[in-house]
């Protein structure tokens, strides 16, 4: 699998599949999830949601894509950040190794993650990016393209540094 960071708009990817850092209500919110909600369609995917109901922590469920280029919404559910002993980095390393399986069902050749948990949810951004190229290098996958889009410099230059480590 190529893995690759970018800055950008998660919305915006023209990728097979992309990633949503969703809450376990599947309910909506802001950060990330509003803009997918709002560029896929609110009504549609809230819909969707609805009926898949919710998702545990570390684990991800998909959606049809609706208005966006991309065919699948992957919400994966990230880990509130407490103090990184409360099983945090397991967590979210599940996030990033459930997200693939998901698109692996679903026939995904590409996907595009958001820095998921490090809005909302805290997560320290250095250590969330070691963990998701770290994970995401280690996963066995028939996912040939995998984008970490960055949505501040910040996030991409430490993407770029965990890339050529
Ligand atoms: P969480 O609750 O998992 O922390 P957030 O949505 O608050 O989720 O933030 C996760 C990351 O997504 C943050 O780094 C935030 O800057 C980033 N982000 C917000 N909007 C977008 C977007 N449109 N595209 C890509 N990343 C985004």
């Amino acid at each position: 699998m190529r893995l690759e960071a970018v800055l950008g708009d998660i919305t915006k990817q023209d990728v097979d599949a992309i990633v949503n850092a969703a809450n376990q209500g599947l309910a909506g919110g802001g950060g990330v999830d509003g803009a997918i909600h709002r560029a896929a369609g609110a009504r549609d995917l809230q819909a969707a949601c609805r009926e898949i109901g919710g998702c545990a922590t570390g684990d991800a469920v998909a959606t049809p894509g609706f208005a966006l280029r991309a065919r699948w919404i992957i919400h994966a559910v990230g880990p509130r950040y407490r103090d990184g002993a409360h099983g945090e980095p397991e967590l979210l390393a599940s996030c990033y190794r459930r997200c693939l399986e998901v698109a692996d069902e679903l026939g995904a050749q590409s996907i595009a993650f958001p820095a998921i948990s490090t809005g909302i949810y805290g997560y320290p951004q250095a250590d969330a990016a070691h963990i998701a190229v770290h994970t995401l290098r280690a996963a066995p996958t028939s996912v040939a393209l995998a984008r970490l889009v960055a949505f501040d410099d910040n996030t991409l230059r430490l993407y770029e540094a965990e890339l050529q480590s």
